[in-house]
């Protein structure tokens, strides 16, 4: 069966050759991968900059966006079913008994470091004909949602920042109705939080450099949010043409920007990151303005990463309403659909909005 596995000492990604999966045994499940998403991380570890093999080999398998259709159950296995539809979560705990964030299921907040992550970290991805996981780590799709249901894991990214917005903000014990919601970059990441804010019934803006001409300006307009083009609005005039945020949600991965940002947010708001920049020259803040605000307006700034089973959960019931409520703004989030063998040609360039490698249709039943 074929794969495509970055080779980072031979600096070279391509499609490989493996062997078909051996019987699955216990809680085992055997998949079929249906479809798998391109994002920045599979572009970084293409580039060789990101990503670590499993532990004794000199490739790593790519993909960690996946979609999936269980072919095979181990005897143990109750939580799946032959035939269902099924998203890998990414993250694996790691193996020390002190983590307790780990031992608690939750390795979305791992102490240690090292935890594994398929298709990133020490662990091969999803980027194959058929892998074989274990039940802990699949989450039940509906059949309907099988179009869209690749974006379930970068909505993970969103549905984890909004679980963690509603614990940070009991904070607040008042009724607030009618919350306003600013995503920053009109990527997958940013379009999907703005559907995801929109679903929430935040009043939502999208803000991002292209102009509002552009097809990501139509996407977020479908999905319900208002687009404001960083051509036209300098960032430090956004609070002053939009008003103040309660939340804003960090989507483009430039520390600037989302420091910038923080002019637009409102008294007790949050603002909360999800890029991950590359190390470059160091950037200056005013710290003092940076400290006087989130003080005398008691604002919160937190850094998310990765996503535990409920956020997936969420980010399913959240597609599901995007699917209701705006199908077209949904399906046009993926751009292109591309096989196997232009896999590693898709990772090498930068393209469209999400970017799908399409392996196998889901069979009917
Ligand atoms: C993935 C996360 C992962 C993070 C860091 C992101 O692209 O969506 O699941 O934790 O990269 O490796």
């Amino acid at each position: 069966m074929r794969a495509v596995a970055v080779f980072p000492k031979a600096k070279q990604v391509r499609v490989v050759e493996r062997p078909y999966p051996q019987p699955v045994r216990n809680n085992q499940v055997l998949l079929r991968i249906l479809e798998v998403g391109i994002c920045g991380t599979d572009r970084e570890i293409g580039a060789f900059h990101y990503g670590t093999p499993p532990p004794g080999s000199d490739h790593l398998i790519l993909g960690h966006e996946a979609l999936a259709e269980v072919v095979e159950t181990g005897p143990e296995v109750t939580a799946v079913r032959r035939g269902e539809l099924v998203v890998p979560t990414v993250r694996r705990p790691c193996p020390h008994r002190h983590c307790a964030p780990c031992r608690a299921h939750r390795q979305d907040f791992c102490v240690t470091g090292d935890y594994a992550e398929r298709g990133i970290k020490g662990a091969d991805g999803f980027l194959q004909e058929f892998v074989v996981e274990e039940d802990d780590y699949l989450v039940h799709a509906h059949r309907k949602l099988a179009e869209v249901a690749v974006l379930t894991e970068p909505l993970s990214i969103s549905a984890k920042a909004a679980e963690q917005e509603t614990a940070i903000q009991q904070r607040l014990p008042w009724e607030r109705p009618r919350l306003r919601g600013l995503v920053l970059g009109a990527g997958p990441v940013g379009l999907l939080g703005a559907m995801s804010m929109v679903v929430r019934h935040f009043d939502t803006y999208v803000y991002s450099l292209e102009p509002a001409t552009d097809v990501r300006a139509k996407i977020a307009s479908t999905l319900g949010a208002v687009y404001v083009s960083g051509s036209e609005v300098p960032l430090g005039e956004l609070a002053e043409k939009i008003g103040a945020m309660d939340l804003i949600y960090e989507a483009v991965g430039i520390s600037s920007v989302g420091f910038d940002a923080l002019g637009a947010l409102g008294a007790n708001g949050l603002l909360v990151f999800t890029g991950v920049p590359a190390p470059g020259k160091p950037r200056s803040v005013d710290t003092d303005t940076l400290m006087r605000d989130l003080v005398l307006k008691n604002q919160l700034v937190f850094g998310t990463v990765n996503a535990s089973r409920s956020a997936y959960e969420t980010a399913l019931s959240e597609l599901e309403q995007g699917m209701f409520l705006f199908p077209e703004g949904v399906r046009s989030l993926i751009t292109q659909r591309h096989t196997i063998e232009e896999a590693p040609s898709l990772i090498a360039a930068r393209g469209g909005i999400k970017q799908v490698v399409h392996l196998a249709d889901a069979s009917k039943s």
